[in-house]
């Protein structure tokens, strides 16, 4: 059964294939990106929480495909800065990078300008949290969603070179004092164990098994 990623961005592909890795196996799902089709709708991200950009990402790609459709919307949320830059994660710098300038050239903006704007904030008040809403859409419209989060706190320079967006700057909580590392210092498989997003589709996991041995 072919299901639809309702996303471009192939740091996600790679992570969900991962971390759904069981249930495609058992099911025997062909995961498929949007970039494998012509001529899908670019969907602006026009909701204000996580949940509701996924759910209007993924109603609109299972409309237009005609297959059940995964999405997630996710970003990070700054104690101090009330939330921010969180649904705006990804455009935080706005046309800093240029908007079509490659994903790893906005993510290196996004990073740098939140540094920036935290370089007066001490240590202690630097707690943050991933945030990753995880839906399913069927083409009937049958949805479902789970949302899931990882605590840790900003460092003030970037450190590793796995996983993308702000992964060099977060430091997860729980982790051996005086040996803490940056979350693109993780493995794949370290990052998925913990992430808003390994959390949050292992949550919603069990609905997409119900859902997609029904459709
Ligand atoms: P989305 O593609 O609209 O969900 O935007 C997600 C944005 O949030 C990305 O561009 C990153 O800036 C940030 N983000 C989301 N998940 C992660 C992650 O796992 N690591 C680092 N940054 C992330």
């Amino acid at each position: 059964m072919k299901v639809v990623l309702a996303t471009t961005n192939e740091h996600k592909v790679h992570e969900l294939n991962q971390i759904l890795a069981g249930l495609v196996e058992e099911l025997g799902l062909e995961i498929v990106s949007t970039a494998d089709f012509d001529d899908l709708p670019d969907v602006a991200e026009t909701e204000v929480t996580f949940a509701g950009n996924a759910l209007l990402k993924a109603r609109a790609i299972a409309h237009a495909t005609g297959l059940p459709t995964l999405a997630d919307d996710s970003g990070l949320t700054v104690d101090v800065l009330g939330g921010a830059p969180g649904v705006f994660s990804a455009r935080w710098s706005g046309s800093h990078a240029g908007a079509d300038s490659p994903r790893a050239d906005k993510d290196r903006a996004n990073l740098e300008l939140l540094l920036e704007q935290l370089a007066d904030v001490p240590d202690e008040n630097r707690g943050a949290a991933f945030v990753c809403a995880a839906v399913i859409v069927l083409p009937d419209g049958a949805d479902a969603y789970a949302i899931g989060e990882v605590r840790g706190s900003l460092a003030r320079e970037p450190r590793g070179g796995n996983g993308f967006g702000y992964d060099p700057i977060f430091v997860p909580d729980d982790q051996p004092e005086g040996a803490r590392r940056h979350l693109a210092e993780y493995t794949d498989a370290e990052k998925n164990a913990i992430s808003h997003r390994g959390r949050a589709f292992r949550d919603l996991e069990p609905t997409i098994r119900d859902l997609l041995s029904g459709s």
